[in-house]
């Protein structure tokens, strides 16, 4: 996996919990806006005599007011506003538009504990079909732990056009998906999250509209950048592809995926197959051994009792003496 900022994430229920607290209060400091005109995302740096009445909420679409003079300038609402926004939908419109203007994202690998869970279902029947029928039990532990845990590597997925908010019908239920990218007339969903990770009734819901999504991870973001964050930090962590995993692969791939692991899965065999003929080799000789050993202890206790019985006439005789 590559690391394209530099720094790993951690996870923290509990910090997850304190932080949200904070940051879902209102007067949020915002550093970034949304020019109306220009149509593109505004940093509070970046605000000028010409675009500072075009800046505005994309929640409530209000003005927002540029507070410049602060030791953090910053964005914030009219004192009469009826925003309803917190940091999390801030951050999330935030990201559906600076989406707008990336044209290419690193997608991670496809873990096997990532995949949706019919699809585990069917991965895990296979893995253990081949394996049990190719590798004696003993090894199997060994030969398992020596396999790779991913179904693809981590890519570039190309960006040729991009929608978002976009409703779905599906039988149990309509869905709305935040980011829908489209590569080669391919589409792939992204869903950001900053406190709830898609549950697995959406996931449930993305297997009937049978389209392969990512999720993206915020929190992490923002616990590691702070909420005063720069668009180009965003930008690079949209990108790069840290935070991000598969939550759902269309079938017609993920049958792919497994039509490749399993041919993987045959070579890895063949690969270790020298440790199944010197186990069985090994596993014939101790078999051999260990029949002569048991012969040699029948006849050790014959010959034991021979020798007491011959002991004790000789016994015998010196007591009548
Ligand atoms: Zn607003």
């Amino acid at each position: 996996m590559t690391n394209a900022i530099g720094f790993l994430f951690v996870y923290n229920q509990n910090y997850l919990i304190i932080l949200n607290k904070k940051m879902l209060k209102s007067n949020i400091k915002y550093p970034v806006a949304f020019d109306s005109v220009q149509e593109k995302l505004i940093e509070i740096s970046k605000v000028n005599i010409e675009n500072k009445e075009n800046l505005i909420c994309k929640d409530c679409n209000e003005s927002f007011v540029a507070v410049l003079n602060h030791q953090t300038p910053h964005f914030k609402h009219k004192p009469k506003s009826n925003c309803t926004a917190n940091f999390e939908s801030y951050v999330h419109w935030v990201t559906k538009e600076l989406f707008k203007e990336i044209k290419s994202i690193n997608v991670p690998e496809l873990l096997i504990d990532d995949l949706f869970e019919k699809q585990r279902e069917k991965f895990q029947l296979l893995y253990n079909k081949i394996i049990d029928s190719n590798i004696p039990e003993e090894l199997r532990f060994e030969f398992k732990n020596e396999l790779k845990r991913n179904l693809t590597d981590a890519q570039v997925l190309q960006i040729d056009k991009i929608e978002t908010e976009k409703e779905y019908k599906t039988d149990l239920g309509n869905v709305l998906i935040d980011i829908v990218t489209l590569s080669h007339n391919e589409k792939v969903f992204i869903e950001p999250f900053f406190s709830n990770p898609i549950n697995q009734e959406k996931k449930n819901k993305l297997s009937e509209i049978d389209t392969s999504t990512l999720m993206l991870n915020l929190f992490d973001f923002i616990e590691y950048f702070g909420s005063n964050f720069e668009l180009e930090t965003l930008k690079k962590y949209l990108i790069s592809d840290e935070g991000k995993n598969w939550v759902y692969i269309k079938k017609e791939d993920f049958d792919i995926f497994l039509n490749n692991y399993e041919n993987y899965l045959s070579e890895e065999i063949k690969r270790f197959n020298p440790v199944i003929v010197l186990y069985e080799n090994k596993k014939e000789e101790i078999l051999k051994i260990n029949n002569k050993l048991s012969k040699l202890f029948n006849k050790k206790d014959i010959i034991e009792k021979k020798i007491s019985i011959l002991q004790n006439k000789v016994y015998d005789l010196g007591k009548e003496i």
